[in-house]
């Protein structure tokens, strides 16, 4: 049974003091959350203060990208051994974000995770289309192409620490949402193309996140879909009452 995974990304949102804050009212807030798995990915600058609010506590830290080097003159990353340090359990890679802005690609994004992998760190793999690939039908070629690259020479014991998050570029901080029944054609595709890249075992135990203008007022029905396992949240990630009303709004028994 796969544990669902709530995750806020705040993007280059919140000074330190800021997101102390927001941690600590969505500590208080989701101290009796055991069923759902939750997690924040602040920017790095807070990511030290907030592990040591996080201390013992059921709320799970990320970053939001990492580079691939163990060190080196490589002005302004940060490395996977860094981000193990500071007390971070899962990174962020390849959000459509960092695709548009800074050039990543499934290359990119398939050193990153295997360098995440040498620090023990769990990536949390973005993938999706933008509007003029789904509006040609492209969807799901873009889709396998992102998976196929971006997790090569990955293994199955590898695939299984993966979450990877479906996100509709057209969807991202967009206020539209794919349907529950288009987002959950995408997922249940990656999950096949999991199943016959890995196998059908390790598909089963891997957590698809859905992330697109996700909301309290719409994450029930999108969790009610077999084969989405969770979401990653941003903009509604960034205020504690609309994040712990989504984080409780998953809380529904999937129609597996
Ligand atoms: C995201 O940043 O991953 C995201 C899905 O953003 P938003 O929820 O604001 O669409």
């Amino acid at each position: 049974m796969r544990k669902s995974f709530i995750a806020g990304n705040w993007k280059m949102y919140k000074t330190v003091q800021e997101a102390i804050e927001l941690v600590t009212l969505l500590k208080r807030a989701l101290s009796d959350i055991a069923d759902i798995e939750v997690g924040v990915c602040p920017p790095f600058t807070a990511l030290g203060e907030i592990a040591e609010t996080l201390f013992e506590s059921n709320i799970t830290l990320g970053a939001q990208d990492v580079y691939w080097e163990t060190e080196g003159a490589f002005t302004g990353e940060v490395s996977p051994a860094m981000l193990k340090d500071i007390g971070c359990m899962y990174c962020i890679v390849g959000h459509s974000e960092r695709r548009k802005y800074f050039h990543e690609t499934n290359d990119s994004v398939n050193r990153k995770l295997k360098a995440l992998f040498t620090a023990g760190i769990k990536p949390i793999m973005c993938i999706g289309e933008i509007l003029e690939e789904r509006e040609a039908g492209q969807t799901f070629d873009v889709v396998k192409k992102q998976l196929e690259e971006g997790l090569s020479g990955i293994t199955g014991a590898q695939m299984t620490d993966i979450v990877i998050a479906y996100e509709p570029v057209w969807a991202i901080g967009t206020g539209k949402t794919a349907t529950p029944g288009q987002a959950q054609e995408v997922h249940q595709f990656i999950r096949q193309r999991l199943s016959q890249r890995f196998s059908a075992e390790t598909a089963e135990t891997v957590r698809i996140q859905y992330g697109g203008s996700v909301k309290p007022d719409n994450i029930t029905d999108l969790m009610k879909q077999k084969d989405i396992d969770g979401a990653l949240v941003g903009g509604a990630s960034l205020k504690a009452d609309s994040f712990v009303a989504i984080v409780k709004g998953a809380l529904v028994t999937s129609d597996i």
